[in-house]
């Protein structure tokens, strides 16, 4: 939300997806440390073949 950008190790992310409660259809989020807002990920593939791209939700 403030453009703030973390890079984040890719099996960090997918752990993160797998603990989200399962849902494919939504990736993994995490939270700004600086803002509290809520980050999205540049771009992720999941275990399933889905992929993710920042700019789908912008
Ligand atoms: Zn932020």
């Amino acid at each position: 939300m403030c453009h703030e950008e973390e890079k984040i190790p890719y099996n960090v992310v997918e752990e993160f997806d797998l603990m989200d409660g399962g849902d494919p259809t939504t990736p993994p989020r995490f939270s700004c440390e600086q803002c509290g807002g809520e980050m999205y990920p540049e771009y992720y593939k999941e275990v399933q073949g889905h992929e993710y791209k920042l700019s789908d939700v912008l």
